[in-house]
């Protein structure tokens, strides 16, 4: 294994005491996005690897004799549910959780294990978690919000995400955020991984390998993705390659977000896990890549005739993926992303 250890004591002690209060659940499930998906529940994918779902948001794990695997915390409220699930339905405890990225709405609440669990992640999440210098002002977007004009943002002023989320900006708990909260980002309840890597490695538990495969997408420069071997066949990615679901914002069809997807595709798996939405199989992992195809073939069709941005997103109508979810809301940014990026240095 090429795992290294970044220990910085004194972040590692500010973040143990800020997750020791977290029973309250300044996460809980309805600040999380919201669709058709609804519940918590354990589900069976093969064998030994399972799924957990929380409404839309959806984790892994492998259960060994010698102890459990986990993909994804997703939050403190959904970690301390499954926890106990785990705990009663299967009597080992959580020896590895993995974060496929540092997003807040993924990588929240992996403390809730950290009594028996390793937490595993991309070396670039190191710099994701870092907090800016103490002197960082308030980000231009929300200093409308800081009324008062004093550089922070008390929770009476705070709105929208940062209202929603304070408790997640709110890094040292003190109540009011200064710029260098709000520029990290919600991430208070994301937690450093004890171990992390740059390259592929292979984590072995009761005999099983869980292969963890680093693939730094658009989405996230510390993405990564999890192959369950060993007769599993699971694969799990988070977020950007979709299931039944257009794929999220505007770099979905570049030339290296294509060969990317293609690469996941190459390898050898059965079941397919996205992180959100519906279960699929490897066939969901081709339907993408063919998505992606067909939206860069009709937007190249429509720049070479000379259709203005407007005009691509009223015209590539993509008619063939209308029961997707999210066609309303993704093909705009989907068809605007891939005419910028056709259209970019001319
Ligand atoms: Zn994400």
């Amino acid at each position: 294994m090429a795992f290294r250890s970044p220990r910085n004591p004194l972040v590692i002690i500010a973040f143990l005491f800020a997750c020791s209060a977290t029973t309250a659940f300044a996460q809980p499930r309805a600040i999380y996005q919201q669709t058709q998906y609804k519940g918590q529940e354990i589900g069976t994918l093969t064998g030994d690897v399972y799924y957990a779902r929380m409404d839309d948001y959806l984790s892994v794990f492998m259960v060994t004799p010698e102890g459990i695997v986990l993909v994804e915390p997703i939050g403190t409220e959904f970690a301390t549910w499954l926890k106990g699930e785990l705990a009663s339905r299967f009597k080992v405890p959580v020896k590895y959780v993995i974060y496929s990225h540092h997003h807040w709405d993924h990588g929240s609440g992996a403390s809730v294990y950290a009594d028996t669990a390793r937490i595993i992640g991309h070396e670039a999440m190191m710099k994701r978690l870092a907090m800016p210098p103490a002197d960082t002002p308030l980000p231009q977007n929300v200093r409308m919000q800081d009324a008062n004009g004093n550089g922070r943002i008390e929770s009476s002023e705070a709105q929208g995400n940062i209202k929603t989320q304070f408790a997640l900006f709110d890094a040292n708990r003190d109540g009011v955020l200064n710029g260098a909260e709000v520029t990290r980002g919600p991430l208070a309840f994301v937690v450093p991984p004890d171990l992390t890597y740059t390259d592929r490695v292979t984590i072995t538990l009761g005999g099983k390998r869980v292969e963890v495969l680093p693939r730094p997408t658009a989405h996230a420069d510390d993405n990564t993705i999890v192959r369950f071997v060993d007769g599993t066949n699971v694969l799990f990615a988070s977020d950007w390659i979709t299931v039944r679901r257009l794929p999220f914002g505007g770099d979905v069809a570049t030339r290296d977000e294509l060969s990317l997807v293609k690469t996941v595709e190459g390898l050898e798996f059965e079941h397919f896990v996205c992180s959100h939405g519906m279960l699929g199989k490897k066939a969901d992992v081709a339907a993408n890549i063919r998505y992606r195809e067909e939206l860069r073939a009709a937007v190249a069709k429509a720049v070479a005739a000379g259709q203005t941005l407007e005009q691509a997103q009223a015209s590539v109508t993509m008619d063939g993926y209308k029961d997707w979810e999210f066609y309303e809301q993704q093909r705009p940014a989907n068809v605007a992303g891939t005419y910028r990026a056709l259209t970019a240095g001319r």
